[in-house]
């Protein structure tokens, strides 16, 4: 399996290339963030409890997210291979998916992070919540304590896997091919 973490803080464009990265190379992509904003339409216990979190910026709990990945690793035998986007986002998340794929005998490939500088992050999210309807991207001190969490609490999953010599970093600003480029150039190398 091609197991990749697509990794960045906020609005470095995770999701737009995990479109293109599944398209390529027919991997299932696992968003956190996709996954919370269902349950929070669908008034589910777990959106409730995730809803103001979420709205705050701030981390949900490792224990929900790490389940509802564990149900989809465990669920879907078939798969390729997966794109994580938006986990994991603490040192636990990224032991217990570690753990979740050794179960099935598999382990993360690569983690690629989009590097991109705060200003423009705070600029394409500000343009994002214009028309997303995501509270989370319309006010600058949402957006500011998102960027912190990132800095704080994720950016050591990066160091986890570089452990392994499995973090690589790209730069994150140019044309959306450009990018594109650079983590095909990343993959074709596993
Ligand atoms: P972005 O990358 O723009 O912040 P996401 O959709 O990945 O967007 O995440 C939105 C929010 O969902 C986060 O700010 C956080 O509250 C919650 N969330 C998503 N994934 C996780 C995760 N792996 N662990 C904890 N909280 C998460």
């Amino acid at each position: 399996m091609l197991n990749l973490i697509l990794f960045g803080p906020p609005g470095a464009g995770k999701g737009t290339q995990a479109q293109h990265i599944i398209e390529k190379y027919g991997l299932v992509q696992l968003s956190t963030g996709d996954m919370l904003r269902s349950q929070i339409a669908a008034k589910t216990e777990l959106g409730l409890k995730a809803q103001q979190i979420m709205a705050n910026g701030d981390l949900v709990s490792d224990e929900i997210v790490v389940g509802m990945i564990k149900s989809i690793v465990h669920n879907d035998k078939q798969a390729k291979g997966y794109i994580f986007d938006g986990f994991p986002r603490t040192v636990k998340q990224a032991q217990a998916l570690d753990s979740l794929l050794a179960e099935i005998g598999e382990g993360i490939s690569q983690l690629i992070l989009l590097d991109v500088n705060d200003d423009e992050l705070k600029a394409r999210l500000l343009n994002r919540g214009k028309d997303s309807g995501r509270a989370d991207d319309q006010d600058v001190s949402i957006i500011e304590n998102r960027i912190k969490v990132f800095k704080d609490q994720t950016i050591p999953v990066m160091e986890h896997y570089a452990k392994f010599n499995k973090s690589a970093k790209i730069e994150g600003v140019g044309s959306l091919d450009e990018i594109f480029e650079r983590i095909i150039s990343v993959i074709d190398k596993l």
